[in-house]
């Protein structure tokens, strides 16, 4: 593949424009194939894969098409006085062969979405699927070599061996989208070879909320945020974090709210979603007992089936609070003021994202000011990754770099800088050596 890419192939406009298209139909053609793969693996229904996982990306590249020429437009840059007559500008080339590594979680969404970036940046990519979203990884195996250009592009599937083998190679970048602790491994292995990494990883992220905001719409909004996926959502609110009396309303409305979407008997929803293994159930099963159940709880094994679960009154040293919940489990945890949410927040790893549903713009400007997070949003978790101008990232544990739409063009590219002076006159004859007459001056 980096033979492919030395002949220059995947650079022009024209072959990035053709690859963007032909995966757009791709998308467009194979609908229900893609949303059976997609059930098979986490029982989503075919509207959520619609709006979460293919419209994504399908949106990702109009958005794409739509600006490409001007993102690839070099950009002119000042030149001191001293180096005049001289022009500057940067322009973008692309890394070379990329390596994209997927979760399970959003197995089309996070392994085409960063493709969209690469290929639009003019590169060559391996994708490499999530195993534990198998029909999703075996979709993308047969369809992507057919519809792409098979020499610049190619899926790799395989779990931790293949993966491992994957990263003894030299890339031109590595693009990881898992936890914390692969995300090391991810990084030590580029380190190698000075290779580049994005790491897109997860962490608590929190939703605060305040006596004074309307806590019916909140409830609402978290309960969406929190339960589409079945929970196993890398933005979802982890936990709620409620100042004074906000815990006590809050809890009704949320069950009111889960009820409300998944009904009496969310096992048979058909809009509900199943967790992807086992192993991820014992551990989600495992969090139950912390806490007073508001609603849920619920479990079967067989089914891979949790209902979505609030818990009230707990304790910030509980299991539940000690790592990523990534499941339909959502504590509620109850401090005094937002002195105290803010330090809950600033005393802990940073979150892929802050979520606030407050009643005043003070609060709003001390959550901005005062604590740290990919992302921040007041009034919606989640959508703030539908917003294509938005950067998509961590920062600290939650991750490395940052995509979506033109930042998925800068994390793809190389911004060149090209100095260009003419020859014709040449003042710079004062600053070459022997120094003597300057020296005289001096
Ligand atoms: P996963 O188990 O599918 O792993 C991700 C990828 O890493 C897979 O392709 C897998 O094959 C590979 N992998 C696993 N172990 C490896 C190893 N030892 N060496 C090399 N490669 C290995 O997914 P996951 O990590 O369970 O995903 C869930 C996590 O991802 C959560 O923490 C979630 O918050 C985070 N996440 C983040 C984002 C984001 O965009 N920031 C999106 C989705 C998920």
């Amino acid at each position: 593949m980096h033979t492919v890419f030395a002949t220059g192939r995947t650079r022009p406009a024209a072959w990035r424009r053709a690859q963007l298209r032909a995966l757009r139909a791709f998308l467009v053609d194979h609908q229900s194939e893609i949303s059976d793969a997609l059930h098979a693996d986490l029982g989503k229904s075919p509207l959520e894969s619609y709006l979460t996982e293919l419209g994504f990306v399908v949106n990702e590249i109009d958005h794409t098409l739509r600006h490409l020429n001007r993102w690839m437009r070099p950009r002119r840059v000042g030149v001191p006085l001293s180096l005049a007559p001289a022009r500057a500008r940067t322009v973008r080339e692309p890394l070379g062969t990329v390596l994209i590594i997927s979760p399970w979680n959003y197995p089309l969404q996070l392994a085409l979405g960063p493709l969209v970036g690469a290929l639009a940046a003019g590169n060559c990519a391996v994708v490499k699927p999530s195993e534990l979203a198998p029909a999703t990884s075996a979709l993308l195996a047969r369809r992507l070599p057919r519809v792409l250009d098979p020499e610049a592009v190619a899926v790799v599937e395989g779990g931790v061996p293949e993966t491992t083998a994957l990263l003894e190679q030299r890339f031109d970048h590595v693009f990881y989208t898992g936890n914390g602790a692969v995300g090391r491994i991810v990084m030590t292995a580029a380190a190698r070879h000075l290779t580049p990494v994005t790491l897109e990883l997860g962490g608590k992220s929190p939703a605060v909320v305040e006596p004074g905001a309307d806590l019916a719409t909140a409830a609402r909004r978290i309960a969406w945020g929190k339960f589409m996926n079945a929970g196993q959502t890398c933005v979802a609110p982890d936990y709620v974090l409620a100042v004074g009396d906000a815990a006590d309303e809050i809890e009704g409305h949320l069950a009111a709210a889960v009820r409300e979407m998944y009904g009496e008997r969310p096992a048979e929803s058909a809009d509900y979603g199943r967790i992807v293994n086992e192993r991820h159930f014992d551990r989600l099963t495992g969090l139950l007992g912390d806490g007073r159940t508001v609603v849920g709880g619920e479990h079967d094994r067989a089914a891979r089936f949790i209902a979505p679960t609030v818990l009230a009154d707990v304790s910030p040293e509980s299991a539940v609070m000690r790592e990523e919940i990534f499941g339909p489990v959502l504590p509620i945890v109850r401090v005094p003021d937002l002195d105290a949410a803010i330090s809950f927040i600033t005393g802990r790893d940073k979150p892929l994202a802050v979520y606030a549903f407050v009643g005043s713009a003070r609060s709003k400007r001390r959550l901005e000011a005062e604590t740290s997070s990919g992302a921040l949003a007041f009034g919606v978790p989640n959508a703030h990754v539908t917003v294509p101008g938005l950067p998509f990232g961590g920062v600290g544990e939650s991750g490395v770099g940052r995509y979506h739409g033109a930042h998925s063009v800068d994390t793809f590219s190389h911004t060149k800088a090209v100095l260009d002076k003419p020859l014709l006159l040449d003042p710079l004859r004062v600053a070459y050596p022997p120094f003597t007459q300057v020296k005289e001056r001096i």
